[in-house]
């Protein structure tokens, strides 16, 4: 039988949900919010793990050219102390293949490949139980039904309060995000500061992370501890006064971590929110969230992993032509609420020690990893 699919969001969990589908022949539609895939710059780097994003590009049919795009090399992290003092310097043996990093641009466009998605697509409700399915509506004002709705939109989800009342709360941290463009040629300091993948700066209840991009590209994340609204007497849309707000956090700071901000381009105000660990509903017939929109948690490595991992395994479930959608579309949750409970977890302690009043923390929390 050859059920009626629709998946709203094209983020690394809706599309790879509909790539995984569409390699088992298997129709879906794929409802996309942004009016074109380059509307809105892509953002920065993503780290797929071997047990996880790469599983899932595995299940795609993706791996080797996943393998050819992504930076092994990228695996790279350099700590430094705010005075400047380089406490750790790790790089990936020439086999390392746990992490490689990709642009979230590159993976968006590998993932798309011959899938037809529906752009400018955005969706506002979805009503489940109605008499011919669950009832999509979009904000153009129309409408159209489904067997199943998948909920891949993100963050800020409109399909899930059909399933659960429940939004995200702040953390506690912000992270402003800047950039560098062509670090090798217009900034050869920070580029061998950087070096090939991260470099990070821990201090008392901030941290400042630069991640290399293809391209010479680097995105530059200035996290810190302080209330929601922070920023009430600053016009984040003056990069100057944000900038100057920025120096004053990081006072103190070495002049090479500072340069990061002096010399970034422009700053995005990134609040970090999450949904509560271990976040589950009662199952409601036709209707499932994946990724972000079912366990939004810190961005710790996680997140677009476990969204690629469920999209791919709900797609081979429903692939499989189970003689039950529904019984498959539980035992799909049981199994992502588990794993995904775990995760968040994990990257909830990671939060604390990563921006955290003490930032040996920080250090301790890698070595750990590291040598796990
Ligand atoms: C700075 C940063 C760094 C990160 N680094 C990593 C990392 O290295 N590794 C990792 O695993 N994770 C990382 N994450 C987390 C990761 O980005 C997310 O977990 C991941 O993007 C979730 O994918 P998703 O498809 O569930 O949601 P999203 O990526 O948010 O995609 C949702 C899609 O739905 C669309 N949409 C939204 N609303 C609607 C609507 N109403 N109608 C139709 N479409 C809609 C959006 O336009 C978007 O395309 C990072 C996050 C941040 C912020």
């Amino acid at each position: 039988m050859s059920y009626r699919i629709a998946v709203v969001g094209g983020g690394p969990a809706g599309l790879t949900f509909a790539r995984v589908l569409h390699r088992h022949g298997h129709p879906v539609a794929v409802l996309e919010r942004d009016p074109a895939p380059d509307a809105r710059p892509p953002g920065g780097t993503l780290d797929l793990q071997e047990g996880m994003g790469q599983l899932a590009l595995e299940k795609a049919g993706l791996l080797e050219e996943f393998r050819a795009l992504s930076r092994p090399e990228g695996q790279a992290l350099r700590i430094l102390a705010t005075d400047g003092t380089v406490l750790r310097d790790w790089r990936p043996g020439p086999d390392e293949r746990a992490n490689p990093e990709i642009d979230r641009g590159q993976l968006r466009d590998l993932l798309l490949g011959p899938l037809d998605v529906e752009w400018g697509r955005a969706v506002t409700q979805v009503v489940p139980g109605t008499r011919d399915g669950v009832l999509v509506r979009f904000a153009d004002g129309r409408q159209e039904t489904f067997d199943l709705v998948v909920g891949a939109d993100g963050a800020w989800s409109r399909t899930r309060p059909a399933v659960s009342p429940v939004t995200p709360h702040y953390t506690g941290v912000t992270a402003v995000e800047t950039s560098l463009d062509d670090v090798d040629t217009r900034h050869p300091d920070l580029a061998r500061l950087i070096g090939d993948g991260s470099l990070a700066v821990y201090g008392v209840n901030r941290a400042l992370v630069a991640q290399r991009n293809s391209g010479g590209h680097v995105k530059v994340y200035a996290q810190f501890r302080a209330p929601l609204d922070w920023h009430t007497d600053l016009d984040l849309a003056d990069a100057e006064a944000v900038r100057s707000s920025l120096l004053a956090l990081f006072d103190g700071w070495a002049a090479p971590a500072l340069d990061l901000i002096r010399r970034g381009t422009a700053f995005v105000h990134r609040p970090l929110h999450v949904l509560p660990v271990s976040h589950t509903w009662p199952h409601v017939p036709g209707v499932t969230l994946l990724g972000d929109a079912a366990h939004l948690m810190p961005p710790l490595g996680a997140g677009a992993n476990l969204a690629m991992l469920e999209g791919a395994e709900l797609a081979e479930s429903i692939a499989a032509g189970p003689e039950d959608l529904d019984e498959a579309v539980r035992a799909f949750e049981e199994r992502m609420w588990a794993r995904a409970g775990r995760w968040a977890k994990i990257t909830t302690a990671g939060l604390e020690r990563l921006v955290s009043p003490d930032p040996s923390e920080a250090l301790a929390l890698f070595d750990r990893i590291r040598s796990s």
